[in-house]
């Protein structure tokens, strides 16, 4: 492990009556949080007091633990100067606010492998979509050909699939954008975790991501970037703290963060996530990406010692990609080998559509597959177990019956 993580050794009960360290291969839904992270929630639970509007001692920490939490993140993502930088709940949250902010009479373009979080905010206002093709190169010059016929204000791409861990090329895809008078928006929900970022170095417009990817706990996203569009668009949530003056039935909305922040905010939530943002940052990039790399290709290159099972990617080349891998089992469905692999071999994957039916679909899994997903706590015989448990489901088969009791498969 590069850092330790939360749960690094929980141990996990099997189905024969022992019990073995519990191997969790799903970072990249969420992520356990960091000891530090944890060890500082632990520190700063006592200033725990109203924000922003209360005079007291307890409040003026609350608020500079808040209002720092915003400079942290925005130094984590390279930031500008005067990006707006907005506490939200999660990634989904973020992009949902800033679909209430982009001008309307532009459409929004997106690829047809986004995560549902980066394609349904779309949806609701005009909006055109493209097929990534079967090269990434081919997938920017698709997308450079539809922002040429004009019309199109936001790009919304990811930085890296969820499905495959594919990395897309986000500061070629700015620039393909601007070109043709469009800002880029990059849902990093992925990526923030695996990849340094520079918003200012790439001209990234928008990027969102969420604490809980982030080793950091559930409740806060945030959402930076360029402030006009923020400052003019709908308040993402009307109420206390978004306002300048009220008036009985009127009103005049602050500008700022603020204006989307109605409420009491999420202040642990926003400090534990730039505290994670600041224990990753201290890691070294090249250790950071060597210990991925290595679990990845581990894993990659066991799968393909297996003919039963079948490695999935959206691009025909080899691409940049972080700690994501995508199979099926031949024979066996993705939810029944994943119930399998945690009943009889403590190992904790995902199965299903990935919040990702489009790209499913196109990669034709109608039915789903497996993720296995690698973080900073995982370890080189996490890879051993699940390839193991593989191996003694291709030649044994099911230790066990299985049955389906609520759409899962359970023993
Ligand atoms: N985008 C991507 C690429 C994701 O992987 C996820 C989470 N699976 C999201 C968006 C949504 O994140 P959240 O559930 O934290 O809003």
């Amino acid at each position: 492990p590069l850092a330790p993580v939360l749960g690094g050794e929980l141990p996990a009960p099997l189905i024969d009556g022992t019990t073995v360290r519990y191997v969790n291969l799903d970072y990249a839904a969420s992520a356990p949080a960091l000891q530090e992270v944890s060890d500082y929630v632990q520190s700063v639970l006592p200033y725990y007091a109203s924000v922003h509007r209360g005079a007291g001692y307890a409040s003026q920490i609350s608020t500079s633990l808040y209002e720092n939490a915003r400079r942290i993140v925005r130094d984590f993502v390279g930031g500008r100067a005067d990006d707006a930088v907005i506490f939200t709940r999660n990634t989904t949250d973020s992009l949902n606010l800033l679909a209430g902010c982009v001008p309307s009479e532009g459409e929004v373009l997106y690829l047809d492998l986004e995560h549902h979080a980066n394609l349904l905010p779309w949806l609701q206002r005009p909006h055109r979509s493209v097929t990534a093709a079967d090269t990434v190169d081919a997938t920017a010059v698709a997308l450079d050909r539809e922002l040429a016929a004009g019309g199109i204000n936001l790009l919304a791409v990811t930085g890296a699939s969820n499905v495959t861990g594919e990395v897309l090329p986000i500061g070629r895809l700015a620039e393909i954008a601007h070109a043709h008078g469009a800002r880029i928006v990059v849902d990093a929900a992925q990526l923030a975790p695996h990849r340094r970022l520079d918003v200012s170095g790439d001209e990234i417009d928008y990027v969102a991501f969420s604490g809980h990817k982030l080793y950091a706990p559930y409740g806060a996203g945030v959402l930076v970037g360029r402030p006009d569009w923020l400052d003019a668009g709908t308040p993402h949530l009307a109420g206390g703290g978004a306002v300048k003056t009220v008036r009985v039935d009127s009103v005049s909305w602050a500008t700022g963060p603020a204006r989307h922040e109605g409420g009491s905010p999420n202040v642990l939530g926003a400090a534990a996530l730039a505290h994670a943002t600041q224990v990753i940052s201290g890691l070294s990039e090249a250790d950071w990406q060597r210990h991925e790399g290595e679990l990845r290709t581990a894993l990659i290159d066991g799968l393909s010692d297996l003919p039963e099972v079948t490695v999935h990617r959206i691009f025909s080349e080899e691409t940049d990609a972080i700690g994501v891998v995508n199979f099926s089992v031949n024979g066996y469905d993705a939810g029944l080998v994943a119930a399998y692999l945690s009943a009889e071999h403590g190992i904790g994957l995902r199965d299903g559509k990935f919040c990702a039916h489009p790209l499913l679909k196109r990669l034709g899994l109608p039915s789903g597959s497996l993720r296995a997903s690698f973080g900073l706590g995982s370890r080189q015989d996490d890879v051993e177990r699940l390839l193991g448990g593989l191996r003694a489901l291709i030649s044994n088969g099911l230790g066990t019956d299985y049955v389906v009791d609520q759409g899962r498969w359970v023993p």
